[in-house]
């Protein structure tokens, strides 16, 4: 699963770090100073990475909590987000993460605690209010956590603040652990959803569209909020004809009715991404089709991101009320 498994000297006999190599023991370990001397190296190649990557255990010192940038969230006003991961195991072509980093290596920071503390500080700000966190925003929620187990350790501390929100973001089906416990009525389990087309062509070696169903409906069934995320909508042949029924399919697999949130969002890069996603894959059609720079971004023309959103939001709320849908502005 992993070439190498690089260990920062800081935390080499953390609990979580040494948990972790026990069960990798038979591959090889290297010591390492500070995770930037690995991870941010230039000359690296992603691409070739992306097929043999390392795993970095390391700490992180600051910042574990952050505001979300303007217009992510689903109704809250006090937004934040953390990622105890950067990178991912998925290689989705229109996923920001390949043009963030020199590498395509996993860093895990390990020292699960200081997120804990980190998070309930910003709850303490603003005991009253709501507050919503969201995991997942620089690798998937779920995607390594039979290795990390750190929503498993994370969740407890959301049992006890009925005000503060979690939203898990993910294309993985590693909802067993879920499964297993009572449903938590702040932490909302949310799906990214593409149509079958579009996730085949684009979402490679992520779990198929009918098995991320599968996954939503159980946790649905066992009373675990579940949202839907419709990000990035991306234009194809036919869009309409794809998206509708994609979205029947969707609507039937779930209860509509009982569904936490849906968000909506156009596909967008910011320019220095997009240039380097571009250069990673010259051939790649999706970086051609009717994009162009808007200000720091690039994304659809105007024409095409209005009647792409426009039909989506048109058939999204033949199922859901509008005030559960959430649409990501720029
Ligand atoms: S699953 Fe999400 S984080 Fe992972 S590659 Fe795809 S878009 Fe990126």
């Amino acid at each position: 699963m992993f070439e190498l498994i690089y260990l920062e000297e800081s935390i080499r006999y953390h609990t979580q770090a040494q948990a972790i190599c026990q069960r990798f023991s038979a591959i090889p370990q290297v010591i390492c100073g500070r995770y930037g001397e690995i991870f941010n190296r230039h000359g690296q190649n992603f691409r070739l990475q992306k097929q043999r990557p390392s795993l970095i255990l390391a700490r992180k010192f600051d910042h574990h909590v952050l505001p979300t940038p303007a217009g992510y969230g689903i109704g809250g006003t006090r937004n934040f987000y953390f990622s105890h991961m950067l990178n991912c195991i998925y290689d989705c072509r229109y996923c920001f993460l390949q043009g963030m980093y020199n590498s395509a290596h996993y860093v895990v920071f390990v020292n699960f605690e200081d997120f804990e503390q980190a998070i309930e500080a910003k709850i303490a700000e603003a005991p009253q209010e709501e507050t919503y966190f969201f995991s997942g925003y620089d690798c998937d929620s779920l995607a390594l956590e039979p290795i990390t187990h750190f929503v498993e350790k994370i969740l407890p501390t959301f049992q006890r603040f009925p005000h503060a929100y979690l939203e898990l973001r993910t294309k993985s089906i590693n909802t067993a652990f879920l499964l297993k416990q009572p449903p938590q009525s702040n932490c909302i389990v949310a799906f990214s959803l593409t149509p079958r087309v579009i996730s085949n062509s684009l979402e490679h070696k992520t779990p198929p569209l009918q098995r991320r169903l599968k996954a939503l409906q159980q946790l649905q069934k066992q009373g675990w909020p579940i949202g839907l995320r419709f990000d990035p909508v991306i234009y194809c042949d036919n869009f309409q004809e794809h998206y509708r029924t994609f979205f029947q399919d969707v609507f039937q697999a779930v209860d509509p009715l009982q569904v936490h949130s849906v968000s909506l969002g156009p596909f967008r890069l910011p320019k220095g991404n997009y240039k380097k996603m571009q250069n990673l894959y010259p051939d790649e059609k999706l970086f051609a089709l009717g994009l162009q720079e808007r200000g720091t971004m690039v994304s659809y023309e105007p024409q095409i991101e209005k009647e792409l959103i426009n039909f989506c939001k048109q058939e999204i709320l033949r199922y859901i009320p509008l005030n559960r849908l959430f649409t990501c502005e720029f």
